[in-house]
């Protein structure tokens, strides 16, 4: 489904209104159209579903190359940097870190598709435990391979800025798939990679 960028303009003028402002003056005037067009860009992930992103993401294979039985190891990406908003404020998820892991199974994808699927996953209204699994299940279906581990780290606007204001609170998620989860030894290796 499209988002509706005519009907997000018509509700922010009502919030500008709710707020007390006069939506026609000057500097507000252009603001519901502004942040209709920030939201059709900053939510581009409500477009797709997993699915979607893993066709867009998975489907061509020039870098990439099958890799034979002795020779799967362990490939992550670490500290890709993305954003997203959580559903319960409509709260910017900022300074996010995201590592991802996987054991080939079939073959190794390209690492900027990695990043692809990241920040594609991030621009929906989220929570940080969904994003964590919805790479996850992006990962999968791309490599193939059962053996995923996502791990995030990031800053809720709705926990620094609100409520309990902390303003260094960090939240940190690990979503396991596979080996991650049953083999102590990768997953220690997993780890040792993380910190290093
Ligand atoms: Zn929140």
């Amino acid at each position: 489904m499209a988002i509706d960028v005519k009907k997000i303009e018509e509700h922010i003028r009502g919030i500008l209104e709710a707020l007390g402002e006069n939506p026609d003056r000057e500097g507000l005037v252009d603001t519901p159209k502004r942040v209709a067009k920030m939201y059709e860009e900053v939510f581009e992930g409500q477009n797709y579903s997993n699915d979607e992103i893993a066709e867009m993401f998975g489907t061509t294979f020039e870098e990439d190359f099958y890799v034979s039985e002795d020779s799967r190891e362990m490939v992550m990406m670490k500290d890709i940097d993305i954003f997203s908003h959580c559903e319960h404020h409509l709260a910017l998820m900022y300074n996010m870190r995201v590592s991802v892991a996987y054991i080939p199974k079939e073959r190794i994808i390209g690492l900027s598709k990695i990043a692809r699927i990241s920040d594609m996953v991030g621009r929906r209204l989220q929570l940080q435990e969904r994003i964590g699994s919805d790479i996850a299940e992006i990962m999968q279906k791309v490599t193939k391979s059962e053996d995923v581990a996502v791990i995030i780290e990031g800053e809720h606007g709705c926990m620094t800025v609100r409520g309990i204001k902390k303003t260094n609170a960090k939240t940190v998620t690990t979503t396991l798939r596979g080996k991650f989860k049953t083999d102590e030894t990768l997953y220690n290796k997993l780890i040792l990679q993380l910190f290093r």
